[in-house]
């Protein structure tokens, strides 16, 4: 993966792996000197409260089950807020990418730090990236403000993550790695992450399928997710992430089940561009075309392949692709307007990639 020129950027996180690790979030606090943690969690999940109150030991000011997808504003500064009324010293977030992004915008707002303990693959607390919502209109920023400065992969904490939801959040973590790879930023660190990150996935998810509640196998799979997200918050996103955004944007179809439909084609699309970068894709998929090897792969575990059954109609096909060619992202290869409507019919109707 060396290439003479690149730049490269790692952020200061504590990365902890284990079975269990969660009871030892009582140690965690006290190892940073925290006596007053805000926990946080979606109302989905506000069952897991009451025993992670109990680890803190003591050490617990508040809890605020509201997080939200997409991170809403009006929720965050009530948030904020309440961690300033409890007088909180660290935030300690419990899910997925909603959680996570509700611990960094309390971040963003009142400095504290923050602990994260992920439930799905999505891959943000590895990320100083924040998207936030208003009126309707979605913003992301970048800073070091809002990279949490700790996160507890726990296994036992995603034995209980639905199946359809883990193979949607896998492949979501995986498109992460996949656009690493081809990215005009990439650095050989960046690019070894994302192949390890896919490799983790493709040899862990049969085995999850299998047995839900392997902690082996499940393990895993976090430790793709967090090498997918750091690769996410290291270099640019292109074309799939493009066409991701604008699809959960404007249309509101799901986050995590858009991207499982959309990668085959977006890689399928840009392979020929990047056929170097993506060579140890098309190893890993054993398919000389690896946005069709993707599409396989995603086919074997289940996951939805058509953006119709996502509740997209055919008619918004047009608009999404005049949406996807303005400002668009970086992508290795050029594009026009024509060639993402002709990207978007067959994963429409769920076809294999033209
Ligand atoms: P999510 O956090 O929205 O979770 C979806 C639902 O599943 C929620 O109701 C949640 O409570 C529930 N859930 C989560 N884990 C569960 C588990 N183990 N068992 C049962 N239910 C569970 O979904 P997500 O895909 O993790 O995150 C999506 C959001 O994260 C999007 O808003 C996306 O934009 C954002 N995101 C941001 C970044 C970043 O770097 N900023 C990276 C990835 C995703």
């Amino acid at each position: 993966y060396y290439s003479n020129q690149f730049t490269a950027q790692s952020a200061q996180v504590r990365v902890r792996f284990g079975a269990g690790l969660r009871r030892s979030l009582g140690e965690e606090l006290e190892r940073g000197g925290f006596e007053k943690a805000l926990l946080l969690t979606t109302s989905f999940q506000s069952d897991l409260l009451a025993e992670f109150e109990g680890y803190c030991g003591g050490r617990c000011a508040g809890s605020f089950s509201k997080a939200e997808m997409h991170t809403p504003v009006a929720i965050s500064e009530e948030a904020a807020d309440y961690a300033r009324a409890c007088d909180a010293d660290v935030v300690i977030a419990i899910g997925g990418g909603s959680t996570t992004g509700l611990a960094k915008a309390i971040a963003l707002r009142t400095g504290l730090p923050q602990i994260i303990l992920p439930t799905t693959y999505a891959g943000s607390e590895a990320t100083p990236v924040l998207g936030q919502t208003e009126n309707g209109l979605k913003t992301t920023l970048s800073s070091p403000k809002v990279q949490p400065g700790t996160i507890l992969y726990d296994p036992e904490l995603i034995t209980g993550l639905p199946l359809p939801m883990t193979v949607t959040s896998a492949l979501n973590a995986m498109a992460h790695a996949v656009e690493g790879l081809y990215a005009r930023d990439r650095s050989p660190i960046a690019s070894l992450m994302a192949v390890e990150g896919l490799r983790a996935f493709q040899s862990a998810l049969p085995r999850v399928l299998a047995d839900p509640r392997d902690l082996t196998a499940r393990g895993e799979t976090l430790y793709g997710a967090w090498l997918c997200g750091t690769v996410l918050g290291q270099v640019g996103m292109a074309l799939h992430h493009k066409l991701c955004h604008t699809l959960g944007g404007s249309f509101g179809v799901p986050h995590a089940e858009t991207h499982a439909v959309i990668l085959p084609h977006a890689v399928a699309f840009n392979a020929p561009a990047a056929q170097e970068a993506l060579r140890p894709l098309t190893d890993l998929m054993g398919h000389d075309n690896p946005g069709l090897g993707l599409w396989h792969f995603a086919q074997s575990l289940g996951a939805p392949m058509a953006l119709r059954d996502l509740g997209l109609a055919e008619s918004d096909l047009d608009r999404a692709a005049d949406l996807s060619v303005a400002n668009p992202y970086w992508n290795p290869r050029s594009f026009t307007r024509d060639e993402i409507r002709a990207l978007l019919q067959p994963a429409w109707e769920g076809r294999p990639p033209a």
